[in-house]
């Protein structure tokens, strides 16, 4: 039987997805071949990276003065790249820091240019995104985290500020519509919302690029992958198939904004059990609660145990929280059918009439 899969990432996909993924490894569009034996080079691959680039056009609303690239290194990778390529030695960048992966990021940006922190939450464990700072005039951009995976916070507004925003949206990426004109650049490991791992999603400005003076080795050059249509070297070909199928997946559900109202029901659902629950409580502020990501615990922590041993013997798995926060995390992407949202509400209400 389908378990209810509220994994974190790698994470649930579209089963139209996973059946058409399975089938394209026996046989390629009747080509005779599987997809894993297939040239990067060959006329069948391109135009799969072809429409996976216009997929990504299509549903964001980006246009001719972006450029779209599947690279590997996840998206721990481009914590590193973005400042080598984007922030020159004596310029500024600032971040705000509202978890363990912004953490990531500004450490590795700090290698490489003057990196200014103007707003963190940690003082709260990360449960709030931060709302009064001031962003350096001059900054080359302002780098936030869309999506806060492990602690269950999601920006609602972006930051009031002109600097172009680098966004690491790789846990609530084509879960919403964006003001694409925002950003310089966003990043997202497929693995949460968009396909398997092995793949990392980049959207970049023209403007941003060539600024800093720096020699960048070839394969950590954005111009490389721009030049060679992210295939300068072998490209991880099954990943960006299966985005690719993703990004039809969604485009046939009717976009990113039929998914945001989507993922609004389903993140309403629990929250509200979740409020009304006596057992139960939110870890984050309730105006910064992720659609993705929903974290919560039991008051009484002995009845943990009980709990997910519910959860395992109703198929229910990947619930467990993470251990900078406990307790439990249903992460609810685009790919998990309300059904199992209702699932795990109705258990959440069992438990409580069993155990209260
Ligand atoms: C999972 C995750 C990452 C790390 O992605 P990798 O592809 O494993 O490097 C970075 N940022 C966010 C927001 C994430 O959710």
């Amino acid at each position: 039987m389908k378990k209810h899969n509220f994994s974190a990432g790698p994470s649930i996909l579209p089963q139209p997805v996973f059946e058409q993924a399975a089938q394209a490894v026996l046989n390629y569009n009747n080509s005779g071949l599987s997809i894993l034996e297939i040239s990067h080079r060959s006329p069948a691959f391109v135009a799969i990276m072809e429409e996976a680039n216009q997929l990504v056009r299509d549903l964001l609303g980006i246009g001719s003065d972006y450029e779209v690239l599947f690279l590997t290194g996840g998206a721990s990778t481009q914590f590193f790249m973005s400042a080598l390529n984007l922030l020159g030695d004596k310029q500024t960048a600032a971040y705000i820091d509202t978890g363990s992966w912004s953490a990531k990021a500004i450490k590795e940006a700090q290698r490489y240019g003057n990196v200014e922190v103007v707003a963190s939450s940690k003082d709260a464990n990360y449960n709030y995104i931060p709302k009064e700072y001031a962003v350096p005039d001059g900054s080359r951009f302002l780098h936030i985290t869309s999506n806060n995976t492990i602690f269950g916070t999601q920006y609602r507004e972006l930051p009031d500020t002109r600097v172009p925003i680098i966004a690491d949206m790789s846990s609530d990426i084509f879960s919403r519509p964006i003001d694409i004109e925002r950003y310089g650049m966003i990043y997202a490991g497929a693995q949460k919302n968009l396909g398997p791992s092995g793949t990392t999603l980049v959207i970049l400005h023209k403007e941003m690029l060539n600024q800093t003076g720096r020699s960048i080795p070839t394969m950590l050059d954005y111009n490389t992958h721009i030049n060679k249509k992210s295939a300068f070297n072998t490209p991880p070909v099954y990943p960006i198939y299966v985005c690719m199928l993703t990004l039809r997946w969604l485009i046939d559900q009717g976009g990113v904004a039929v998914m945001e109202h989507r993922n609004e029901e389903k993140a309403n659902l629990l929250y509200e059990e979740i409020d009304n629950n006596i057992l139960f409580e939110g870890t984050t502020i309730t105006q910064d609660r992720s659609r993705m990501n929903v974290t919560f615990v039991l008051k009484n922590k002995e009845l943990e145990e009980a709990f997910l041993d519910k959860c395992e013997r109703a198929g229910i798995v990947g619930i467990k929280g993470h251990r900078s926060v406990g307790g439990f995390r249903a992460s609810i992407y685009n790919a998990m059918p309300r059904e199992s949202v209702e699932v795990l509400v109705d258990l959440m209400k069992d438990f409580t009439a069993k155990n209260a």
